[in-house]
């Protein structure tokens, strides 16, 4: 049979540029601080978080000033669930930064940091009695997220014979859907009117602040100005009606990185309002709403992504590449979700650490765990690297170290590059003994010397 006539197609090789779809052809980046990346792999294993301690420190100190520079009594609190690893942990409390924990294990670990517990605030739906216990006796800035709380917290005040000073979590409408109303008490409907009605009837309990964490990754600054504005006129109506002086104003955290959205178009990098944004609306909106308060309230912020993401890349090596049925190119890199838990939300950038082929293509990146959702990325226009040559995801400073799992794969070691551009390791790699620390095998599934059938049948 004569095959059917087909018109030719000439098809782009994408070059020369950086486009919205990956890296500039024949572009990479072969050093971090100054520091090669092959020669950390040679030292520290594939694959391997590094973390650079010059972009946290600027990144803390840009922003901080951001806030102080436009409202007189500014604390940032470092949001222990981004990134508590020690050594990153240290690094924001020694610029000035409280903690901010949301367990009873982040709060134990702020304080084996050395965090005085006033210095500590402690937020999340789930403290249970014996962990409010602990930083009520520490004075730390406890914020309320339901009535079971209220209830302990009472309690406690009763047990301790003391009042206990304490904040309110509030969840309102902002702008910003779908509204994350699980947290803390509804402005709107009354719930965090009626609960503070309840605080303040004890006698016991007082009310000093306010805290409210609208979201994370939000673009809209004005969702902030609204968040400040109804903060502070509930904060009036407090005074007027009960009396009651509120001394500080949390808004938590959410602020971007520059993190691209799998449902943005153009980069992050170009489009996320920068941190300046945020801080102009909220401290503009604070400080044009002092009167609602008996005297001006501390503003406190939780950010937690926005001041690390930036610092914290994945060095990933390539270890296989093939055709896929419908003849696309697939590669496959030792590091997967296990270690991005946010390519769910994010297109990072992933650039080549060599050079490389002037002619991209369209191809996936698999990771190296044996189940099919595991994609770091399921199309990019990428250069058809070979096993053995490495990539640098970034950023993946925020969450990606709390959130990665053990699973199937040890999770690798974690490197901070300091100001001198000496590499510290700040986690080693885990292995066998590590993983199987914690497990016992009870008595009769031993095996005592006898050999196991298993044993036996290889004999
Ligand atoms: C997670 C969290 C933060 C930090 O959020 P980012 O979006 O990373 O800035 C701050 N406050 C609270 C209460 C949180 O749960």
């Amino acid at each position: 049979m004569k095959r059917e006539y087909q018109k030719p197609r000439i098809l782009v090789h994408t070059e020369g540029f950086m486009n919205k779809f990956g890296p500039a052809s024949g572009s990479y980046k072969d050093s971090i601080d100054g520091v090669k990346v092959s020669a950390l792999t040679r030292d520290f294993g594939s694959p391997l978080f590094v973390f650079s301690e010059k972009t946290i420190r600027e990144k803390y100190r840009k922003t901080i000033g951001e806030f102080s520079h436009k409202y007189p009594q500014v604390q940032f609190s470092w949001s222990y669930k981004t990134n508590y690893l020690d050594a990153i942990c240290q690094i924001f409390h020694q610029e000035g930064s409280w903690a901010e924990v949301v367990s009873h294990f982040e709060y134990e670990k702020a304080i084996r940091l050395g965090v005085p517990g006033e210095k500590i605030i402690f937020n999340g739906p789930y403290k249970p009695y014996e962990a409010l216990k602990f930083a009520v006796q520490r004075k730390s800035k406890i914020n309320v997220d339901n009535m079971e709380e209220i209830f302990n917290m009472e309690k406690l005040a009763n047990e301790l014979q003391k009042p206990i000073d304490l904040g309110l979590r509030v969840n309102l409408d902002a702008g910003i859907y779908p509204a994350w109303t699980r947290f803390g008490f509804n402005l709107e409907n009354q719930a965090a009117f009626s609960a503070i009605t309840k605080i303040h009837s004890t006698g016991k309990l007082k009310l000093k602040g306010l805290h409210c964490h609208i979201g994370t990754f939000i673009l809209e600054p004005k969702a902030y100005k609204t968040t400040v504005q109804k903060l502070a006129l509930f904060s009036k109506k407090l005074k007027d009606e009960l009396g009651i002086k509120i001394e500080y104003i949390d808004i938590g955290g959410g602020f971007p990185s520059s993190n691209t959205l799998h449902t943005q178009y153009l980069p992050g990098s170009q489009v996320n309002p920068p941190i300046e944004k945020f801080a102009e609306v909220i401290c503009e909106e604070l400080l044009a709403r002092t009167d609602c308060f008996a005297s001006p309230p501390q503003l406190i912020l939780e950010t937690g992504r926005a001041l690390i993401d930036e610092a914290g890349y994945l060095v990933s090596t390539v270890v296989g590449s093939k055709r896929l049925t419908d003849g696309s190119p697939s590669l496959i890199l030792d590091a997967g979700i296990n270690l991005l838990f946010t390519s769910t939300w994010y297109k990072h950038n992933i650039i080549p650490t060599q050079p490389h082929s002037e002619f991209l293509e369209n191809i996936t990146l698999f990771g190296p765990l044996c189940m099919n959702i595991d994609i770091v990325r399921p199309s990019i226009q990428f250069p058809a690297l070979s096993p053995g040559q490495q990539v640098l995801i970034h950023p993946v400073g925020a969450y990606n170290v709390t959130q990665w799992m053990q699973f199937i794969q040890y999770r690798p070691a974690v490197v901070l590059i300091d100001e001198n551009e000496k590499v510290h390791q700040i986690r080693a790699k885990e292995d066998l003994e590590y993983i199987t620390m914690l497990e016992s095998v009870p008595g009769h599934l031993q095996n005592k010397g006898k050999k196991s059938a298993l044993n036996k049948s290889m004999t």
